[in-house]
């Protein structure tokens, strides 16, 4: 990675302010029902306490749409964290982030102390990358650590702004995420597979087009499937299908034959006549007759997508192969991710919906990599430069 991290600077009595990824899920009474993304952030936190820095810690919570609302307090999280890290975190509970309190705290702060700011979207103008609110935050610290790859796609204040004007480095988590994914992109071990699925092609047209310089073999499943289906002249029936991305599919197809990228379709599917949980169900072979639309890779694609993978050294997998939210067309997405917990090889999971899949059926620990964040690794793996990280020193 060219970009510094806080092991290339030194933070020894220095006030170092990290955006966290702190986004986590609550129940109504506030309690946090997930704590990975918390949990996720204890190595650069540790790490910077260990070495005396004074910690200022910020994220955001939801989506608070006119400043502050109680609803969306970090407050769970400092409790949370000081359970975590074994020490007090203290809130600096300012409606305008960096207020009094914020400052206050800040100021006394003495080396291996942790602040936590309140969420930075109270400031509604936090998500325009807002100058204004950027130097506040920075007028706090002495250095910039950006930790936060779910949010690293998007110039915020926090994120990119900020950056401008202290000296900013990369926490472990990003350094993680890049690294891994980047090495993947750049030198992968081959055979190197990708496996993309989910709703639409529109949404990661890029990916295909990028991913088609890099990888040998490019499985497709899921809804964007039919699309592809579709430019081969196969019936799709009433399934979900993108009439304008159907030209687009096809230069894909061609263009993955002029590089020798073998391009894995289902060859059977999951049919239902209606769009429901308790549909009833049947396996259509190769065309989808009219008024059935397919929900899920049928058995025989299952067999081939596991071929795809079985002698593969590096997988990147993004999307789900079915409409996995119902049990009836989840077998798809979970025998791919079976698949990929038997790989001997680099595994990478970018994120969203497969991420979720791979946690809930058990296989996290199998993998090298469950990426924290989906569209930041969307963005990553279509080679765009991520604001976030662009922001950072270069070492
Ligand atoms: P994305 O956000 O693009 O990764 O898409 C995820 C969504 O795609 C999930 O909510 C799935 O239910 C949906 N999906 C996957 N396969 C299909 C399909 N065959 N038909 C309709 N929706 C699908």
């Amino acid at each position: 990675m060219n970009k510094k991290t806080v092991r290339d600077i030194e933070v020894k009595g220095k006030k170092v302010i990290v955006r966290c990824d702190f986004n986590v899920p609550m129940d109504k009474e506030g309690n946090i029902t997930d704590d990975r993304r918390i949990v996720g952030a204890l190595p650069t936190i540790n790490y910077l306490i260990e070495n005396g820095a004074k910690v200022i810690l910020m994220s955001h919570l939801g989506r608070p749409k006119e400043g502050y609302d109680a609803k969306y307090s970090l407050k769970p999280v400092a409790q949370r964290l000081s359970q975590l890290l074994g020490k007090e975190v203290l809130l600096a509970e300012d409606k305008e982030v960096v207020g009094e309190n914020a400052v206050k705290l800040a100021g006394d702060m003495k080396e291996g102390d942790v602040v936590l700011l309140e969420n930075v979207r109270f400031i509604t103008t936090e998500t325009k990358n807002d100058m204004e609110f950027a130097k506040k935050l920075a007028s706090l610290a002495d250095i910039f650590v950006n930790d936060a790859f779910g949010t690293a796609h998007r110039a915020h204040s926090s994120t990119a702004g900020i950056a401008s004007y202290i000296p900013s480095v990369a926490g472990f988590l990003i350094e993680k995420e890049i690294s891994i994914m980047g090495k993947a992109l750049e030198n992968p071990e081959r055979p190197f597979v990708a496996i993309l699925g989910g709703a639409k092609v529109s949404d990661k047209i890029g990916v295909i087009n990028n991913l088609l310089e890099k990888v040998d073999r490019l499985v497709i499943g899921g809804g964007m499937a039919y699309t592809f289906l579709k430019a081969q002249g196969i019936k799709i029936g009433n399934s979900l299908v993108e009439e304008d991305k159907v030209e687009y599919a096809k230069e894909m197809l061609d263009k993955a034959n002029k590089k020798g990228v073998k391009i894995y379709l289902p060859v059977d599917h999951i049919v239902a006549k209606e769009f429901k949980a308790d549909a009833a169900w049947e396996v259509s072979k190769t065309e989808i007759p009219e008024g059935f639309m397919g929900l899920d890779i049928g058995p025989e694609s299952v067999k081939l997508f596991e071929e795809a993978v079985s002698d593969a050294k590096t997988v990147i997998w993004n999307g789900p192969m079915g409409v996995f939210e119902m049990p009836a067309f989840a077998n798809g997405t979970k025998k791919v991710a079976e698949a990929l917990s038997k790989v001997n090889g680099t595994t990478i999971i970018g994120g969203g919906d497969s991420a979720a899949a791979v946690e809930q059926l058990g296989y996290a620990d199998k993998m090298t990599h469950i990426s924290t964040g989906g569209g930041a690794s969307l963005e990553f793996l279509e080679g765009l430069e991520l604001p976030g990280i662009a922001a950072l020193n270069n070492k």
